[in-house]
């Protein structure tokens, strides 16, 4: 059995824990299992936290000897004032970053605040020196470690449902309510009490407390069947938001690492786990081989797993077409471009043209090599890729 690490580490109080904690505790464990020659397996979980790991993303704006309580007072202090006042500052400031977010999401907001505040650089900027740092990729700066791959176990989507709803119950079955309405006693029911209770930080904000908030509160104040229709309404949110969660993380996958394939973006293998009764020869087996084969230093058998075309749209593209002097912002616009018939036109313009310039220069009969590559070059298919990959 290999040892475990940071399972149950935080306390369930402590508001002000943040993915910097997080990636600095994981990292240092790992280059200690690294040390022993041993090798990390990091499971999970929540997106934003693995990718503190695989990548160099996450701005630090604090020097690392100092301790966190500062920088973490800033933010919260910022989050208390009014959205759109700090939206509006961070717009002068930063106008990009500003641009790329709501002024309902204050945590955002603010964090991006903070960094200008505390170095001066505004955010964007800070993020653009990391991407172009060497190795940087399309997600970010470099990944943090070499070699490493990503095994995604992945179910059909009504068997994941099932599966997620038989958890909620078994949570149910386990007492979770009685940890909940214990854990409300003891916490929350005086902040509620004030007016002062707090979904949006700590282990309030994680899945399954604030679906019973309205249960909880009310229990012994209202009447049995009112509780019971409160603690249905509690359950049945409760599952939903597992499976919204759920599709959630294989979205992530998708877009982060599947519809953005490059140097920095590790493989992604996909072993199926809808039928659990297959696990050893759909799930272990597979698994085993692929990383024995990383640590070997050669190819596994199975191939990453790769999105089909449709799906790999961007729809931010920058596309610009020199035959009609004109800029496509998507992908599926500029498909649509390309077909269009103005497009088209000016194709057959060119097309003329070139086939002009050739029989110009056959004319002059030059020799027949170089006749040979303006030829290809001038081949219709030719032309829409080098237009393609141009862009
Ligand atoms: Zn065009």
């Amino acid at each position: 059995m290999c040892q475990h690490h940071m399972i149950s580490f935080v306390d369930p109080l402590v508001t002000n824990y943040t993915v910097v904690d997080f990636r600095n505790k994981a990292t240092a464990l790992i280059e200690d299992i690294f040390a022993r020659d041993k090798i990390p397996i990091v499971v999970g979980g929540t997106n934003y936290y693995i990718e503190a790991l695989l990548w160099k993303v996450l701005v630090s704006t604090k020097p690392q000897e100092m301790d966190t309580e500062k920088v973490t007072d800033r933010k919260v202090e910022l989050e208390k004032e009014d959205g759109h006042a700090l939206h509006k500052r961070l717009s002068q400031v930063d106008p990009e970053m500003a641009a790329k977010l709501h002024p309902h999401d204050k945590r955002k907001v603010a964090r991006s605040l903070q960094v200008f505040e505390e170095t001066g650089i505004s955010h964007s900027e800070f993020l653009h020196r990391q991407h172009s740092e060497e190795g940087g990729g399309p997600l970010g700066g470099p990944l943090k470690f070499p070699n490493l791959c990503i095994l995604w176990l992945h179910a059909d989507q009504t068997v994941l449902d099932e599966r997620l709803d038989k958890r909620v119950d078994d949570m149910l079955a386990a007492g979770l309510l009685d940890e909940l309405r214990d854990f409300h006693r003891r916490y929350n029911q005086k902040k509620v009490a004030e007016n002062r209770q707090d979904y949006q930080h700590g282990i309030f904000q994680s899945i399954g407390f604030k679906e019973f908030h309205e249960y909880l509160v009310t229990e012994g104040k209202c009447t049995p069947e009112t509780s019971n229709q409160l603690l249905k309404k509690g359950i049945e949110s409760l599952k939903q938001v597992t499976k919204r969660y759920a599709r959630k993380q294989n979205r992530w996958v998708k877009n982060r690492f599947l519809n953005r394939p490059g140097p920095s973006v590790p493989p992604v293998y996909g072993l199926e786990v809808s039928d659990v009764s297959k696990w050893e020869e759909s799930v272990l087996e597979p698994a085993l081989e692929i990383v024995q084969s990383f640590i070997q230093g050669h190819k596994p058998l199975a191939a990453p797993v790769k999105m089909p075309c449709n799906e790999m749209e961007n729809k931010r593209s920058y596309h610009m077409c020199d035959l009609c002097d004109r800029i496509i912002i998507g992908d599926r616009e500029w498909a649509a471009h390309i077909k269009s018939k103005s497009h088209l036109h000016q194709l057959k313009k060119r097309r003329r043209l070139d086939s002009d310039a050739v029989t110009a220069i056959e004319n002059q009969s030059i020799s027949p090599d170089c006749d040979k590559e303006l030829k290809e070059k001038g081949s219709p298919e030719q032309n829409e890729k080098e237009l393609k990959s141009s862009v």
